[in-house]
């Protein structure tokens, strides 16, 4: 596999345009044929962003951002444009490196969490350092460090159903984590949070992305979010309709 050009770690290199982005979709559109008609679930959208961004993506459901965001991460393609991560034009790359490319350059966090019910906190974990072959005594201490930094070094034997909401999606973020991608991207991680829950999951995101120096781009609809991102991407009917970068809240208890 070729290797992947990213800035160096450590940096908040926001937008400058001489380093490779960490992620770039030029001129993207994902159509749906359907047997009534076509759906033009994402049209035309072309996006660059630098590394250590927290990038929400707003816009009502049915607006796109799933869809974009699965372009993003190299689990759909799309009909036409080009998305590339890493300077590595992704949307072309055969099938059979994009599993490699997924679990080493892409986190993804769900709505529903996605935990396997029958593995322990830490067990999830780990999974994604198995499947990369790390030997168990690494595997081990990444994992404690991992749930230390999502404040769940005390759960690490509950299975999910032993969490509360938020404690799943902590593991679910550790999860992502575990492999160090550069990108971090959340499909409505607090949809199925109460308020005060879902902004303690969006700090953090915000700060895994200051401390590790990733890039994350979340999905949301939920404006009491927003607030603590650097840029806000809204998309209606396919198309972003506003881009604008804020002023992020970093204030550790503004809530
Ligand atoms: P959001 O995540 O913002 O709610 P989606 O990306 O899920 O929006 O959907 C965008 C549009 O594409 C919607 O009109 C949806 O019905 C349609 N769509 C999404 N996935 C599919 C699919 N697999 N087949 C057909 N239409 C789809
Ligand atoms: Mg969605």
């Amino acid at each position: 596999m070729r290797e992947l050009q990213y800035a160096p770690p450590g940096r908040r290199l926001g937008d400058d345009p001489a380093q490779t982005p960490v992620f770039e979709t030029r001129e993207v559109s994902r159509d749906y044929v359907m047997p009534g008609g076509v759906v033009h679930a994402v049209r035309d959208v072309s996006i660059r962003v630098g590394l250590g961004q927290l990038v929400a993506l707003r816009g009502r459901s049915g607006s796109g951002k799933t869809t974009l965001l699965s372009m993003i991460g190299a689990l759909d393609r799309p009909t036409r444009g080009s998305v590339s991560v890493g300077g590595m034009i992704v949307s072309e790359m055969p099938e059979s490196e994009l599993v490699g490319f997924r679990r080493r350059h892409v986190g993804f966090i769900f709505q529903a969490f996605g935990l396997m019910p029958i593995l322990s906190a830490a067990e999830n974990v780990e999974v994604p350092l198995r499947l990369l072959g790390v030997e168990p005594r690494e595997r081990d201490q990444r994992v404690r460090e991992l749930l230390e930094m999502v404040g769940l070094g005390a759960r690490a034997r509950h299975r999910p159903y032993e969490l509360s909401g938020g404690e799943q999606q902590r593991v679910a973020i550790a999860r992502a984590l575990a492999n160090r991608p550069p990108l971090l991207l959340a499909d409505e991680p607090t949809g199925q949070l109460d308020t005060q829950t879902g902004r303690s999951i969006m700090k953090l995101l915000q700060h895994v992305m200051l401390t590790e120096g990733m890039t994350v781009m979340v999905a949301t609809h939920d404006p009491m979010l927003l607030d603590l991102a650097d840029r806000v991407i809204e998309l209606r009917d396919g198309r972003v309709v506003d881009d604008r970068r804020q002023l992020a809240d970093t204030n550790g208890d503004s809530a």
